[in-house]
């Protein structure tokens, strides 16, 4: 079983992997997800950023497209590690509206979202997602 201080230290170690050059703000996720057969795994990204600044992508959504893109699309907890490059990570780097919007698709609000200071349930952060 994965603890929730494992995953985030999965995603502190995705940091490592970040492209940007522009921000110098590199940020790793992890993401648990499970898929149709009951099958449970933990994806990883890092922001990836691009000199057409709107063609960045979050950490957050980069472990998501990862994750969907091979047919894990329950996520059941996410965590977020962000800090300027070459320093240590910041107490709290939260998912921007973006991927919090992105993720719920794939998440319940019991999700779990961990970050550096804490655990935070997904509906706690983000109570009124727009689902379909
Ligand atoms: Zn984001």
């Amino acid at each position: 079983m994965q603890t929730a201080a494992d995953l985030y230290r999965a995603a502190a170690d995705a940091r490592r992997y970040s492209h940007s050059p522009y921000s110098h703000f590199s940020v790793g996720a992890a993401i648990i997800a499970e898929n149709a057969e009951g099958g449970r795994r933990v994806f990883t990204g890092c922001n990836v950023e691009n000199a057409s600044y709107g063609g960045a992508i979050c950490a957050e959504r980069t472990a998501a497209v990862k994750a969907v893109s091979e047919g894990y699309t329950r996520f059941t907890a996410v965590a977020v590690s962000g800090g300027y490059a070459g320093e240590d990570e910041q107490d709290d780097t939260f998912p921007c509206g973006i991927c919090l919007q992105f993720l719920s698709e794939f998440a319940s609000d019991d999700m779990t979202v961990t970050l550096r200071s804490g655990t935070y349930a997904f509906g706690e952060l983000f109570p009124n997602a727009f689902r379909l």
